[in-house]
């Protein structure tokens, strides 16, 4: 029987040299990859929205730290140019584009009653508009394969969460949008996939005006099977798994990363 080539996992992920942008590189979720990326040896640019108060030179310091090449570019991903200069950095800067990785978000708090055009209309500009303003570019600067990656939610992604519809329907739409792009841009040899994110400690979740906040995720933690709620590095490092060679027949999925939240019996 042929086997034909079997490949043999090792510690070779096709990773190191590569080069990858982040929306929301700044902070939680995004910051962790960047230095999950610099242990790869990919180098990364950050696109960080200046109006928030994460600090892009620490992030840059920290990945350099780690050896690792990174640049920070000022990228607000309601403005399709300056998402299209973000990518652009990437080729000028290291010489061309294998990753992008849709992570920018934000999460409001809303009753339906209270939820007017506006609340709508700006976050899903971000949260859906935003990701579609990033593959669209980082699809159009790949001239191989690629590797391209939302960041969705567990709430849409799995469950509904009352006084966020408006996330919700953002972030269940990124999965819609994932598996469009995946089945249009496999031809080209570039994957398309979603990481779903359960309760993870970042800036986003420890706001108590608009999610959970430091003690409902303490409390929240007791209800996961794995007994806490995630780090963001552990979400980074599945993005960093999709992104790979050890990802390569894998495109239009989402992967749950929940600490096993979302399978668990209800009781
Ligand atoms: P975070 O707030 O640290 O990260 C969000 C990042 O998006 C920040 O760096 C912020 O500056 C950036 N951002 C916001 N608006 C932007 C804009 N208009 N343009 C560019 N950047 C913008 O929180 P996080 O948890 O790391 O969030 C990362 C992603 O993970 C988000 O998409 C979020 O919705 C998603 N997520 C988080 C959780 C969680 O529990 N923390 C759960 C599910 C999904």
């Amino acid at each position: 029987m042929n086997l034909g080539q079997i490949s043999v996992p090792g510690r070779d992920d096709g990773l190191a040299g590569k080069v990858a942008v982040i929306t929301g590189g700044a902070s939680g979720i995004g910051r962790a990859l960047a230095l999950a990326y610099a242990r790869a040896g990919v180098s990364t640019v950050l696109g960080y929205h200046p109006g928030d108060p994460h600090d892009p030179a620490a992030a840059v310091a920290d990945v350099e730290a780690l050896g690792g090449r990174t640049l920070a570019v000022e990228a607000d991903v309601t403005d399709s140019n300056a998402v299209r200069v973000l990518v652009q950095n990437a080729v000028s800067e290291f010489g061309g584009l294998d990753i992008a990785v849709a992570n920018a978000g934000i999460l409001r708090r809303a009753t339906l009653a209270d939820m007017t055009d506006e609340h709508w209309n700006s976050m899903l500009d971000v949260d859906l508009t935003g990701v579609v303003r990033l593959l669209r570019a980082a699809a159009g600067a790949m001239h191989g394969s690629g590797a391209l990656v939302a960041v969705s939610s567990i709430a849409g992604g799995v469950y509904g969460w009352g006084e966020h519809a408006h996330y919700a329907a953002a972030k269940a739409g990124v999965l819609g949008l994932i598996r469009s792009v995946a089945v249009e841009l496999a031809p080209r040899g570039i994957r398309a996939n979603a990481v779903i994110p359960g309760l993870i400690e970042t800036p986003q979740s420890l706001d108590a005006e608009n999610s959970l906040g430091p003690d409902g995720l303490e409390a929240a933690g007791h209800g996961i099977p794995a007994g806490r709620v995630g780090h963001a590095d552990e979400v980074a490092r599945a993005i960093r798994f999709l992104t790979s060679d050890d990802a390569s027949y894998i495109t239009g999925e989402h992967l749950v990363v929940d600490g096993g939240l979302t399978v668990r019996f209800p009781s």
